[in-house]
């Protein structure tokens, strides 16, 4: 680019650029996803531009946007647009105002494990019924905005567990761009599979892993030029470290004692603490929380990892867990999670399918409805609790994943006591009697009496 080329154009406030020390930049509207040596790449922001404005003047703007319907900063990720995706013009935005899911006080649950402070992100209570929805309005957005430009781009694509699959196709369609997913065959849930079938995506169920997955969609991308959708794509992260700015303003601007988030490729827990970042580099909050990734045992890598002080790193073979989303044994977004744990005094903790159900069981009978990933989440917490790290008296914010909806198949089966392997502690199975009234009432006052009162 020539020196008057570069003054003619305005400076982009965000771009991408290599994780390593050799600082390679790229335009956020490149086909890049790794630097020259391989590593993510990462979009940085043009900070010294965000810190003209003061910690106060973005509260502000940010709660004046929030819920409302100028267009697109009514969305929970668009209302934070200059800390998003400060270039992208508006036309080219696509999104179904998502964001703003509801943090609200588990005060029950929290007070039978007697931590009373307690709260819940709901984070699958959005379009698709994930969180990814908040990574994938950005990137889609973004390829809309490059796509405007003239630069040439078939389709998106993505491997998937299921939700990323899910908000790729409802994001993809709504924008009128061709997407491509590819699912392991028999390894996600009805309800996730349904959503990229019903929204028109072109649906490869290969016999394979997600890692297997994940390998076919890199080739794709390399050899056929395909725009890449993964989390190793860093646009996504963008939008996902929203989460990390709602929960500071829906606490009024402050902080938990502890985040604890369930992880699988770790592009969630990196998206988190990036967020957090922001949020203290800008002055907008002064505490710094604690944060805990909860994976499952059978698909542990992270947890194997932190045991030994993020020394080494083994990818290992995920084994089948009712956490069918985090089933992952070759983390694409390893290093920056560990970055993200050093930096916020993290933990890693792990749950066995017997506990996740468990867990998931006692806190539904509180009125939550979580699903598997989620209840990985309260594991942690639990392992968390009884180790003396989390104390009673502190405040802990559980990050959920996705909506328990997605995942009613092994809820169904924990409650009808047919989950291989599990002994289904507090199972509640349905009760089928003919209709004769008093066989129904004898019933009925027994289960009254035997679950109700102590
Ligand atoms: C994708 C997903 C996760 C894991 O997020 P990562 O970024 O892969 O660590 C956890 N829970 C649910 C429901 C998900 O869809």
């Amino acid at each position: 680019m020539s020196t008057d080329d570069r003054q003619s154009k305005p400076q982009p406030r965000a771009w991408f650029e290599s994780l390593d020390d050799s600082q390679e930049r790229y335009g956020l509207d490149e086909v890049v996803y790794t630097g020259q040596r391989g590593g993510l790449l990462q979009v940085v922001h043009d900070m010294g531009e965000l810190a003209k404005t003061s910690a106060e003047e973005w509260k502000a703007l940010f709660d004046s946007r929030a819920h409302r319907n100028q267009w697109p900063y009514g969305s929970g990720v668009w209302g934070k647009k200059e800390w998003v995706l400060p270039d992208i013009d508006n036309e080219n935005v696509v999104s179904m105002y998502e964001g703003h899911t509801n943090l609200f006080w588990a005060e029950r649950y929290g007070r039978e494990i007697g931590i009373e402070d307690l709260w819940l992100k709901l984070c699958g209570n959005s379009h698709t019924g994930s969180f990814k929805d908040l990574g994938m309005t950005v990137l889609v957005s973004q390829v809309k905005q490059m796509i405007s430009k003239g630069v040439s781009i078939p389709a998106v694509a993505c491997a998937s567990t299921g939700d990323t699959s899910a908000a790729l196709a409802a994001y993809a369609a709504a924008a009128g761009i061709p997407a491509v997913v590819f699912l392991p065959r028999g390894k996600i849930s009805l309800a996730q599979l349904i959503q990229p079938v019903a929204n028109g995506a072109v649906v490869f169920a290969l016999d394979t892993d997600f890692d297997g997955c994940m390998d076919i969609v890199r080739q794709v991308a390399e050899k056929d030029g395909v725009y890449l959708a993964n989390s190793m794509n860093s646009l996504r992260i963008e939008g996902q470290k929203t989460v990390g700015l709602e929960i500071a303003q829906q606490l009024d601007w402050s902080m938990p004692d502890w985040l604890i988030i369930p992880g699988g490729n770790l592009g969630n827990v990196s998206a988190l603490a990036k967020g957090l970042d922001m949020l203290l580099e800008l002055g907008l909050i002064s505490k710094r929380p604690r944060i805990c990734v909860g994976q499952a045992e059978a698909a542990n890598p992270l947890y194997l990892a932190y045991q030994r002080d993020f020394e080494v790193f083994e990818p290992i073979s995920a084994r089948t867990t009712v956490a069918s989303a985090i089933q992952i044994g070759n983390p694409v977004s390893y290093a920056k999670a560990v970055d993200a744990l050093r930096r916020y005094d993290g933990v890693v903790e792990q749950a066995t399918e017997s506990e996740i159900m468990e867990e998931c069981a006692r806190a539904d009978r509180t009125g939550l409805f979580n699903c598997p990933h989620t209840g990985v989440a309260l594991v942690a917490l639990r392992k968390l609790q009884e180790r003396g790290l989390v104390k009673n008296s502190e405040q802990v914010v559980v990050i959920s994943t996705a909506h328990g909806l997605k995942f009613v198949d092994s809820k169904l089966a924990y409650h009808s006591m047919k989950l291989e392997g599990i002994v289904s502690e507090h199972p509640n199975p349905l009760i089928e009697l003919p209709a004769d009234y008093q066989a129904v009432r004898d019933s009925m006052l027994r289960e009254i009496e035997t679950r109700f009162v102590d």
